[in-house]
């Protein structure tokens, strides 16, 4: 059992972080309905993530599959849940992962986009994919650069497989006001793509713990929260 106190804080946590967001929006002169809060939960266990699931998140994101597969079969997990992908994808994992239906966050190579084409054909839905860019550079990071992301695109996007648009991180180790250009960088970039297709490309998954705020303010849709949510010491 976890501790009520633990449970306490983090409804808090949610609250606090709702609002920031709301905050960054507005200063940004966005909606604040026009942002979705993906609760990544890499970091706690099903009893855990349930907390956060009562406090009022129903996004949920894990980067490992096998994780989400565990926590999506759990008796702690409803069907009010949404999952995010947001790490990398084995091709062999495929075909397990789309039975819980995720947005999958990080198609971070060519060759996972006719995989996950052909799985969704044969389950008979459609997948709605982020391509996931390396913008920061940085050999550590995942992620296809930016002329493999418009062959990519030109090639066509396969059947099964609806490309709402992308994801990114900011380089570790980057201070705030880097990290902001880096976002306002793959929003430019995600305006060119939307030139070269007919796709409205509408999704920008940008914004961690740290620097959400600056995401917000170059446009993401969705951010990725994860550390400020299970924190226990006040944000
Ligand atoms: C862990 C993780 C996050 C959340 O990071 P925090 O700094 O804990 O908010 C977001 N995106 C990805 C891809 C992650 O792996």
């Amino acid at each position: 059992m976890i501790d009520q106190r633990y449970v306490q804080q983090i409804a808090l946590n949610w609250q606090v972080v709702c609002d920031q967001v709301r905050d960054a929006a507005l200063q940004a002169g966005r909606q604040a309905e026009e942002i979705r809060i993906v609760g990544v939960t890499k970091y706690v266990d099903a009893e855990t993530t349930a907390a956060l699931v009562r406090a009022g998140c129903f996004d949920l994101g894990e980067n490992r599959p096998q994780v989400l597969w565990e926590k999506a079969d759990s008796d702690e997990m409803d069907d009010s849940i949404r999952w995010h992908l947001i790490g990398h994808l084995q091709r062999n994992k495929v075909r397990r992962t789309l039975q819980y239906r995720p947005r999958i966050h990080s198609i971070d190579s060519p060759r996972l986009l006719p995989a996950v084409s052909e799985e969704s054909l044969r389950l008979s839905i459609t997948t709605e994919v982020l391509l996931e860019i390396n913008i920061s550079g940085d050999d550590t990071k995942t992620g296809m650069n930016a002329n493999q992301i418009e062959s990519l695109i030109d090639q066509g996007i396969p059947q099964g497989v609806h490309l709402v648009g992308l994801m990114a991180m900011a380089g570790l180790g980057t201070d705030r006001g880097s990290a902001q250009q880096q976002f306002a960088a793959v929003r430019r970039f995600r305006d060119t793509l939307r030139q070269r297709t007919d796709l409205p490309l509408s999704e920008l998954s940008m914004g961690m713990s740290k620097d959400f705020v600056e995401a917000i303010a170059e446009g993401a849709t969705m951010v990725r929260i994860g550390s400020r949510l299970f924190s226990t010491t006040p944000s």
